[in-house]
């Protein structure tokens, strides 16, 4: 049987030649997620922003100098979780992604998320809360709403946790939001310890 690592390098090789939206286009790279194989907790973003489709890897902008640090103090490196967006090129001018472009893409976040089977999703953002929420039939009102709370979840089979906090780059243009997703990061890492090893 393949291992995790093989079967995530399938498909970050299917990601860097997809030509399945019209994103392509204009990516420099594609991003398909980077992290440890093994690890239980998984993060999704939204897209790819400036600096990720420069380097191919996400969250390595500002956003993700944030994001570092949020980890590091719940004592996890970004090469012991697992990252990724739900849509994996990046959107012209940083635009949202759009509905048809999340539809096309997501199955390469879901193939991710079957592999990985985490045992907790922190879903960064309203687009990444309302794909992942929705995945698990469970509703998505506002990320306002949805933030610092534990979703029990079944996403493709999978019996996880999903707990939304607001995206990184909102946080970095109101000290407001950074409070709340620091303290949405402190609950993350009470849940993870309340549950099986984070790493198997
Ligand atoms: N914002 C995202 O949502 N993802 C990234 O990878 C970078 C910025
Ligand atoms: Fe393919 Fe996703 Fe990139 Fe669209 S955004 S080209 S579906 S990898």
């Amino acid at each position: 049987m393949s291992s995790n690592k093989e079967l995530l390098d399938n498909v970050a090789t299917e990601v860097v030649v997809c030509t399945k939206c019209c994103l392509w286009k204009c990516r420099k790279k594609a991003v398909p997620g980077v992290g440890n194989p093994e690890n239980k907790l998984m993060l999704v973003g939204e897209a790819p922003g400036r600096s990720e489709d420069i380097q191919g890897e996400p969250f390595v902008g500002a956003a993700g100098k944030l994001l570092d640090t949020l980890l590091s103090e719940i004592g996890f490196s970004r090469t012991q979780v697992f990252i990724t967006n739900v849509v994996k090129c990046r959107p012209p001018e940083n635009r949202d992604p759009l509905p048809d472009e999340i539809e096309t893409c997501t199955p390469y976040l879901n193939r991710q998320i079957g592999i990985i089977q985490p045992a907790m999703i922190v879903t960064l953002g309203k687009h990444s809360t309302a794909y992942v929420l929705g995945r698990a039939n469970l509703p998505f009102r506002s990320i306002t709403q949805e933030h610092g709370k534990v979703h029990e979840a079944v996403i493709l089979g999978v019996k996880t946790v999903v707990f939304p906090t607001f995206h990184p780059a909102a946080a970095l243009y109101n000290t407001q939001y950074e409070n709340q997703i620091r303290d949405d990061f402190q609950m993350v890492k009470k849940e993870l310890l309340k549950r099986e090893p984070v790493t198997r």
